[in-house]
């Protein structure tokens, strides 16, 4: 498949070279009348020309502006110019448990304008070596921020998982991470409570950000007040919003315990301090919905289905499935689908407190949960939440961009920034529901037109028969 992936980059970037060459290949190009989307002010400025070189924009003016006329022009109107989107929770690696997710994924990603991903757990070293090779311009896929494996507690129960029994262990894995060039610390639930802690100071120490999962030993408040930057899947939340907090970080919830305590002015008084504290909530809403709700699920009349291998699908997801069904998914249906709901209000309520959000999937470890295409459906439910398209497209553009120190780069259509981008064919302003529409996809200066995104799915999906 690399072979197929590197042909189809050759044939995609090969064409005459009548333009300016960027370092990496990429034509310049120019995009014509097109219509620019603001997501920091929430204006959409028609007629514009969009240029792009070496990787970057270097103008954004309106049409017919005087001037040097630069690259390979492409008619953009009646199109919608949008940052590329970031899915900030995917497994890219997750050890044996997907294989062929470089072949997979990756296209699918790009095909679907999630030109950046935050990997929460992986092999570390493969992963560094395909960011390399896209680096170089070798394999096509989003740029990659990684923490490597996730340090879990004695007995982890995922693949790609250091396991942490003491603060030592923590600190020693810290260390190691940071030596081997993982970006960032991920938690998962079963680490120690005094381990989480020393492992927090460690990463400090070394300059290394904490996000993932609250672990089951401490209170959401404490993982804030830590400084763990991002809480995924909503851990804690609930358990904090309760004055039976005590009791559930001893180990019994569920939906409908977490409905019953559920306490507003608790609720209040932890969104103050996570907006305080700025500690960003990655709820991966689409995952909480997929895993409250497995048995609705429909994936034989999916169309994606038939990107997802049989592996995947019969041993991974089953074995999930059959681990959600039997442990996790105790309450009746009617109760979980409550829950779920209550779960968009309280993602509401967290983002009118001020506190800062992230789009994210956990593709694809959740269960029928789609590298690329599930990124969209996430901005949806952040709209059914209550945020405007505006603050949801936000989630997977600049936020994100905040979050990793790189809005000077990405985040925005602007001039000087990166050119990962997404042309659309209709507003999503009017409706998040439209980031569907995609026109062209625009990675590190690369023009993908409809055909070349098409070809790449036609490549997943290949590949996703092989394995
Ligand atoms: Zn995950």
């Amino acid at each position: 498949m690399r072979i197929l992936l590197v042909a189809f980059f050759l044939l995609v970037f090969s064409s005459p070279r009548a333009h300016p060459q960027s370092r990496l290949g990429a034509p310049a190009i120019r995009l014509t009348n097109v219509t620019v989307i603001d997501v920091r002010g929430g204006k959409a400025r028609p007629g514009m020309t969009v240029t792009i070189v070496d990787g970057r924009i270097t103008a954004i003016v309106p049409n017919g502006t005087p001037g040097e006329a630069t690259g390979r022009r492409i008619d953009a109107s009646g199109k919608f110019l949008i940052p590329g989107l970031w899915d900030m929770h995917v497994h890219l690696l997750f050890g044996d448990w997907f294989p062929g997710a470089r072949d997979i994924s990756l296209p699918l990603f790009i095909a679907n304008g999630v030109t950046g991903v935050r990997d929460m757990g992986s092999d570390l070293e493969p992963v560094l070596e395909w960011r390399k090779a896209i680096d170089a311009g070798t394999l096509l896929g989003p740029r990659i921020v990684t923490p490597g494996p996730m340090l879990d507690g004695p007995e982890p129960r995922f693949p790609s998982s250091i396991a942490i029994k003491t603060p030592e262990d923590g600190r020693h894995a810290v260390r190691e991470l940071k030596r081997r060039g993982a970006d960032f610390i991920k938690f998962q639930s079963l680490i120690p409570r005094d381990a989480v802690f020393a492992i927090a100071d460690e990463a400090k120490k070394h300059g290394l950000v904490v996000a993932g999962h609250v672990p089951d030993a401490v209170r959401a408040s404490e993982a804030s007040t830590a400084g763990q930057k991002s809480f995924e899947h909503l851990i804690g939340i609930f358990e904090g919003s309760s004055p039976a907090e005590d009791e559930f970080l001893k180990g019994s919830k569920g939906p409908g315990r977490f409905l019953a305590a559920y306490d507003p002015k608790r609720a209040r008084v932890l969104a103050e301090l996570l907006a305080k504290n700025r500690t960003w909530q990655c709820p991966t809403l689409v995952w909480e919905r997929g895993g409250n709700l497995i048995d609705e699920n429909d994936f034989p009349h999916d169309p994606r289905a038939k990107y997802v291998p049989s592996y995947w699908k019969d041993k991974t997801w089953r074995r999930f499935t059959d681990q959600i069904t039997h442990e996790f998914n105790t309450d009746d249906l009617a109760t979980r689908k409550r829950f779920v709901e209550k779960e968009l209000e309280v993602v509401g309520a967290l983002h009118r407190a001020g506190v800062p959000f992230l789009a994210g999937t956990d593709t694809p470890p959740g269960v029928f949960v789609f590298p690329g295409f599930s990124l969209h459906e996430e901005l949806q439910l952040f709209v059914r939440a209550g945020f405007t398209p505006r603050e949801a497209l936000e989630t997977a553009t600049l936020n994100p961009a905040i979050y990793l120190g790189l809005e000077k780069r990405l985040g925005t259509v602007e001039t000087g920034k990166f050119a990962d981008l997404v042309l659309l064919d209709a507003n999503p302003l009017e409706d998040i529901r439209n980031t569907q529409q995609i026109s062209a996809v625009i990675v590190r200066g690369r023009y993908l037109a409809r055909a070349d995104l098409d070809s790449l799915l036609a490549h997943a999906e290949t590949a996703a028969g092989r394995q």
